[in-house]
């Protein structure tokens, strides 16, 4: 359907033509596998390497500091299960935030059951993680702190720096969920004390099914997946070659455009913010007005039950999220919205809209119009 108005960029995006271009070779003609010794397979293995470095060099690490993996949610299992068994010796206690992705937050449950300690920072209001909060959770036997870069509901960017100084005057490991960060926000794991991040292809005009872990030199971490030694004996399994290849492409392309991308995405969003507060009365903004993500809206509509927006959005082409897209089926409201202190009626009339770089302030301007007529409709009921 041509005439779809895709505003949901945070829960996946379409893999852009460069990107496909550069996978297309490695599903036929380049089809070896990278471990294998004729011409065809170090063909692949070449292909891998160059992907490994341009990940590398976007983050400021090294090639061998890099994973890669099937996408955020294991990059996230490998990174925070991997350094908490492998480091159970030094202590079981960790410290993570109440609003990060499932991903992280199962992980840490399911290290519950395995006997770790785990604390769940609150945030504030617009959904900052407080630094002497942090602090104070640290005890002796904390071993890592998992902390997400940028949140995938409300946009709201921690202070990730600041976080890591921590960790490293504490001698403790500090690992982020970069998954809707990377692209959007600069990072260097050096100058920002990161130890280990996670990284996923379909966030950032890649392909679905890829992801990237990166560990810093020297930290012990506990393989999930035992087989073959591909990703320096961390991650067995034949090499997803042409996944690997479209995610170095998509960061390469990330990096060039990144000025003019977060240039357009801004506008879009404070058009978007300020066209909303013109014109639909009682709302409220979720998360922080400059601290968010270029692309992040997100707006709760009092009296408005966001599920019938969604369809009625819908209707008129309109793809938008309620909440996380993982909560999207069932009425469960979002952890992150509790968390930042949503009454749960203001939580369900909660509406998300993550622009891309093929977005354009005329689609801005025909959804703030639907949104307009449908509120409208939907409170006069
Ligand atoms: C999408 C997302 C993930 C999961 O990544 P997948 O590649 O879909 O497994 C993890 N964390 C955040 C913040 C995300 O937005």
């Amino acid at each position: 359907m041509d005439n779809i108005k895709y505003f949901d960029h945070a829960a996946t995006t379409a893999v852009s033509k460069e990107v496909l271009e550069a996978m297309l070779p490695y599903f036929s003609t380049e089809y070896g596998n990278a471990s294998s010794m004729y011409s065809i397979s170090r063909r692949a293995r070449k292909a891998i390497e160059v992907a490994r470095q341009k990940v590398a060099q976007a983050i400021n690490a090294k090639p061998n500091e890099i994973y890669f993996t099937s996408g955020g949610s294991e990059s996230d299992n490998l990174a925070i299960k991997g350094i908490a068994y492998a480091n159970k010796n030094k202590g079981n206690h960790i410290i993570t935030s109440k609003i990060e992705h499932h991903a992280v937050l199962e992980t840490c449950e399911n290290l519950e059951e395995e006997g770790f300690e785990v604390t769940y920072l609150d945030v504030d209001d617009k959904g900052f993680v407080h630094l002497d909060e942090l602090k104070k959770a640290i005890k002796p036997n904390t071993i890592l702190i998992t902390i997400m870069f940028a949140n995938n509901e409300i946009g709201t960017i921690e202070p990730i720096k600041e976080i890591g100084k921590i960790a490293r005057d504490n001698n403790i490991y500090f690992h982020t969920d970069c998954v809707q960060a990377i692209g959007n926000v600069k990072i260097d794991v050096q100058d920002m004390n990161i130890d280990s991040l996670s990284m996923s292809g379909h966030k950032l005009y890649g392909p679905k099914g890829i992801g990237v872990l990166y560990v810093k030199d020297g930290i012990e971490f506990k393989k999930l997946q035992n087989g073959g030694h591909q990703e320096n004996n961390k991650r067995a399994g034949t090499e997803n070659v042409p996944g690997i290849v479209g995610m170095g492409k998509a960061i390469e392309i990330a990096y060039r455009d990144f000025e003019k991308n977060e240039r357009h995405l801004k506008q879009l969003r404070d058009f978007f913010f300020s066209e909303i507060e013109k014109r639909v009365p009682n709302i409220k903004i979720n998360g922080d007005r400059q601290k968010r993500l270029p692309g992040n809206c997100n707006v709760s509509f009092a009296k408005v039950d966001a599920e019938e927006l969604l369809m009625k959005l819908d209707k008129k082409g309109i793809c938008a999220s309620a909440g996380s897209a993982c909560s999207t089926g069932t009425t469960e409201i979002s952890h992150v919205l509790k968390a930042i202190g949503l009454l749960d009626k203001t939580a369900l009339g909660t509406l998300r809209l993550t622009f891309g770089k093929e977005n354009t302030i005329e689609d801005v301007e025909f959804l703030v119009k639907a949104i307009e007529e449908i509120v409208k409709l939907i409170r006069n009921k």
